[in-house]
């Protein structure tokens, strides 16, 4: 359960992130802030290419930059988009490679200007995962 100051900054920091979204073709920007384990907070956001289907989502650009620098378990991600009718969820490349880092990981979905949150569990939006533990 994380308290109400994460959350506040988790909408802080994935909001922040729209402005380092590389999405010239879409015009749809795409933030997103990791809150690791041991309480660093790792931003991203989506980055597009001429060869569309090379683009890659933000919270897979952020889990990676979070990976590559040494953090592989996740309190909460967080991710957040211009919409303002509705709250942005992770495509379903993305669910699964959240599922990577852990099936009951919670995802909270903002607004950018609008107030509040949705949240859910990995699991609630990837049920009967295929992950790790199916390899051992
Ligand atoms: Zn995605």
């Amino acid at each position: 359960m994380l308290s109400e100051e994460e959350i506040d900054t988790l909408r802080n920091k994935s909001i922040e992130s729209l402005s380092m979204s590389y999405s010239p073709y879409s015009k749809f920007r795409v933030g997103c802030a990791i809150l690791t384990e041991s309480g660093a907070i790792v931003q991203g956001a989506n980055v597009e290419n001429a060869s569309y289907g090379a683009g890659v989502c933000a919270e897979r650009a952020t889990i990676c930059t979070a990976v590559n620098q040494g953090h592989t378990r996740f309190k909460a991600i967080a991710i957040a988009s211009d919409l303002k009718d509705e709250f942005i969820t992770p495509c379903g490349i993305c669910r699964q490679f959240i599922r990577e880092f852990g099936k009951d990981t919670p995802i909270y979905m903002f607004k950018n200007g609008v107030e509040g949150t949705f949240h859910m569990t990995l699991s609630q939006l990837l049920p009967h995962s295929f992950g790790p533990e199916q390899l051992n």
